[in-house]
């Protein structure tokens, strides 16, 4: 079913606590926490509860739940001061596009120089 845990989703596995993660915040729908490989000195990925393979299905699937993920970016990027510098929300959607975990997640990049455009 739609949103359901999968066994053998990484993502899945850091919201139920059997993989240990960086918190950063979490709310009734979505955790943050820390990327395991920091792209930038702010590196966080935002994902939701649900499990849902892409931003795109998410976005189908659940409006309120892709505008709980999006809003809480921007808490993430108050939280780590990157707000005024500006940051960068990304959704990799797809192999091609380098997505390699599919569940939702959003990446908050921040706290130096961001090209446009990305590689
Ligand atoms: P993507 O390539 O867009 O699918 O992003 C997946 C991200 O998850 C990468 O930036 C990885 O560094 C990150 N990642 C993989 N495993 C973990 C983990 N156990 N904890 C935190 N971040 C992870
Ligand atoms: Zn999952």
């Amino acid at each position: 079913m739609a949103g359901e845990p999968q066994a053998d989703c990484l993502f899945c596995k850091i919201v139920e606590g059997t993989i240990p993660a960086t918190v950063v915040r979490e709310t009734e729908t979505t955790v943050a926490f820390r990327d395991i490989n920091p792209q930038a000195p702010t590196h966080v990925l935002v994902i939701p509860k649900a499990h849902y393979r892409d931003a795109a299905t998410l976005a189908a699937a659940d409006p309120q739940l892709t505008a709980d993920v999006l809003r809480e970016t921007a808490e993430v990027a108050a939280e780590d001061k990157v707000d005024a510098t500006g940051y960068r929300v990304v959704f990799n959607t797809g192999a091609g596009a380098g997505q390699t975990v599919f569940h939702a997640h959003a990446h908050v990049l921040g706290g130096r120089g961001l090209e446009w455009p990305p590689g």
